[in-house]
């Protein structure tokens, strides 16, 4: 007998009544197990419905979810909602006791009838998100995002085969974004967690998923590996979700040397660069934009303003004109 999908969404549907019918529309998808799988999408798009489709505590108005071929029960049906092999963080940290030390925040959730056992896997979940050194501390004490941290060791604990992330990182700080990442994806891939997150962040998603799926109102429009769809997006859309992109119409494209039948091309801020050619400087550097470790040279051509990286900084300034070669575009 063929092995049933790991975690299936067939056609399920959950929509709320208003002014245009939101919700998630006859969507279906599979995830495979040991990976990690990115929902991204605009605000409103359907990826908090359609996570919590998957986990289980939302009732469907069509459709089904199977876990490992057994279909997964709604809330209605089951005493604690939720399949008892997934759990899910989301940006609150209220689940929390902030009176009590972080320790205990992850402990309490394992049986005391193994002292021992729940004191080496107490330690381990709290080794594997670095946090070791904040045992003792009291939640009350931490920052958003070591809180943020705990709530994730608390979902480990009991270790979940699906661990379901609905924006969890929103309120963490850049610097220790990345860090809380690694971590997500060392134990990927140590310890065999599949992990299904959602985000409107592209570089959240292109850094952390190892599948994709793109999601607009209520419907998944195209699914890859992130540099896939990075690259060569299907739809103008996951473009701009993606990157910061210029988007001209055929007409401005013309200006930039483009000719093409399709409506609206666009250009990644990389794949235009300003060049030392003599010839041809029929672009003004109309704005420069300090990025840190690179600018974004707005340049402006017969009322075409385009958007350009440049990593030479310091070399170009407002007023100047300067030459422009597009080395990739595409047509929607
Ligand atoms: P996302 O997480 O992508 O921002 P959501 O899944 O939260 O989107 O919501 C999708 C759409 O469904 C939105 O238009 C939202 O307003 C609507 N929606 C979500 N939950 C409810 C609800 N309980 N009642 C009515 N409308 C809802
Ligand atoms: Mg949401």
């Amino acid at each position: 007998m063929e092995t049933p999908p790991f975690l299936q969404a067939i056609a399920v549907s959950k929509l709320y009544p208003g002014e245009r019918l939101a919700g998630v529309k006859k969507t279906s998808l599979t995830i495979q197990p040991g990976k990690i799988t990115a929902i991204i999408g605009e605000s409103g798009s359907g990826k908090s419905t359609l996570l919590r489709l998957l986990y289980g505590v939302l009732s469907l108005d069509e459709g089904e979810v199977q876990f490992k071929g057994e279909r997964i029960w709604g809330p209605e049906e089951k005493l604690i909602p939720g399949h008892d092999a997934m759990k899910m963080v989301t940006q609150d940290t209220d689940g929390l006791n902030v009176f009590a030390k972080v320790w205990d925040n992850i402990a309490v959730l394992l049986p005391n009838t193994d002292v021992k056992a729940k004191e080496k896997n107490t330690e381990q979940v709290l080794n594997q998100l670095n946090m070791l050194r904040l045992a003792e501390k009291r939640v009350a004490d931490l920052s958003g995002g070591e809180k943020q941290r705990v709530a994730i060791a608390r979902a480990l604990i009991t270790r979940p085969e699906v661990l379901l992330l609905d924006e969890p990182f929103n309120q963490v700080d850049t610097s220790f974004r990345e860090g809380l990442q690694q971590d997500i994806r060392q134990i990927v891939k140590e310890t065999g967690l599949t992990v299904i997150m959602v985000s409107h962040d592209p570089a959240e998603v292109l850094s952390m998923a190892d599948e994709l799926l793109v999601l607009k109102e209520g419907e998944i429009l195209e699914a890859g590996h992130p540099k896939k769809l990075y690259q060569n997006p299907e739809h103008l859309y996951t473009a701009c979700l993606l990157t910061n992109c210029n988007i001209l119409s055929n007409s401005e494209a013309m200006l930039c040397g483009i000719t093409s039948v399709k409506e609206y091309i666009v250009i990644y801020p990389e794949w235009a660069a300003v060049t030392n050619s003599w010839t041809r400087k029929d672009w003004t550097v109309k704005q420069i934009l300090f990025k840190g470790n690179y600018e974004d040279l707005l340049l402006e051509k017969n009322g075409v303003t385009l958007r350009v990286w440049n990593n030479r900084q310091e070399k170009y300034h407002t007023g100047d004109m300067v030459n422009l070669k597009i080395h990739k575009h595409i047509g929607y």
